[in-house]
């Protein structure tokens, strides 16, 4: 046998225990946007490896602790726990030892079950006045999955306002992420989009959403956000199809406008589409562009971002600028290349009509 649980007294004349299980060294679902898919793979087997490996050593076993609760104040707050009676499951029977109802739970952070549970029942010395943000979205977590949010909300505007006080994440990252989850669950608009456009524009694979109960924008689970004055509809399971849509848009682009200056469709003679298409063509190769743009239909774009295609786009319209004089009067390629630039990061717009 191990060690006893660490038992957490939520209420002292409760009738109920939770216990829960979990690993303090869980590891993170953020993949290394700069690896391959291949990288991934074989680094989710490796860590699959390890777990088999921690489960067959007996010290490796998760922690427990055990939250005594009360059943009829978990009941009134929570409808999972409401169904749960109601249908009798084996939960719902005293055990034999100790009379008590026991729970199992699994793989929640124990710091933001216990909050949760103190909200639920209204321990108020017991709730922090501060909370980072991965505690935060756990407590989202925990309370997505056990039908609290009502219970929660009453207790966030004094962490919201806390939130709106840090820094944002400059980089598309896990971090991020969390910040994305909070601005949907926040319904803060602003958050939202700031991460939400990192995430498109600086994502090398599929986004990332760390399996965070994001709504999908499927069916009966969008979302609406208030912002600028704008209701609008939101499926988070769109940004993917919004960078897809934006990448394809910036090299087809592209491809299209070196096909052009190929054939002397656009410049104002041969020598100034030549020149043009110098240009583009030089500074593709040096940013290993070119072969990208031959494929611009072949989503999700494995290892590019639109970020890393469009600097590359204005690396072009940098070398025409500065590296010679042009000629008066004659063209520059970045007036071919800004409307392609526009088009594409039309994509972004969190627009009511495109959801
Ligand atoms: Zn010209």
């Amino acid at each position: 046998m191990g060690e006893n649980p660490n038992l957490v007294t939520i209420d002292p004349n409760g009738d109920m225990l939770i216990k829960l299980k979990y690993r303090s060294t869980a590891q993170s679902k953020w993949k290394n946007e700069s690896e391959s898919v291949e990288d991934w793979i074989a680094q989710a087997e490796a860590a699959k490896a390890v777990i088999e490996n921690e489960t067959a050593r007996p010290e490796q076993k998760p922690t427990e602790v055990h939250y005594l609760v009360s059943s009829r104040q978990l009941r009134i707050v929570s409808p999972y726990f409401e169904k749960m009676f109601k249908r009798n499951y084996d939960e719902t029977v005293p055990n034999s030892e100790d009379g008590l109802y026991h729970v199992r739970a699994q793989q929640w952070n124990p710091h933001a079950l216990a909050i949760m549970l103190n909200i639920a029942h209204l321990q108020f010395a017991a709730i922090p006045k501060e909370l980072s943000v991965r505690l935060f979205v756990a407590l989202f977590l925990v309370a997505d999955y056990y039908q609290m949010e009502d219970a929660l909300r009453l207790f966030t505007k004094e962490w919201q306002e806390q939130l709106q006080e840090q820094p944002m994440p400059t980089l598309y990252s896990e971090e991020s992420m969390l910040w994305m989850f909070l601005g949907v669950k926040l319904k803060e608009g602003e958050i939202f989009e700031s991460m939400a456009s990192l995430a498109m524009r600086e994502a090398c694979h599929p986004i990332q959403f760390l399996d965070l109960p994001f709504p999908r924008g499927e069916k009966g689970e969008r979302f609406f956000l208030m912002h600028k004055s704008l209701l609008t509809l939101i499926g988070v399971g769109q940004l993917d199809s919004m960078r897809c849509k934006a990448i394809q848009a910036l090299l087809a682009g592209t491809h299209k406008l070196n096909q052009d200056l190929y054939e002397g469709n656009a410049g104002c003679n041969d020598a100034c589409s030549a020149m043009m298409l110098g240009f583009l063509q030089r500074s593709l190769w040096d940013t290993k562009l070119l072969s990208h743009i031959e494929k611009h239909d072949q989503h999700p774009f494995e290892g590019l971002s639109f970020d890393v295609i469009y600097r590359g786009i204005n690396n072009v319209v940098y070398d025409q600028s500065y590296g010679i004089i042009i000629q008066a009067g004659c063209c520059q390629i970045r007036d071919l290349l800004y409307p392609i630039c526009e088009k594409a990061e039309a994509h972004f717009e969190l627009d009511f009509s495109t959801f």
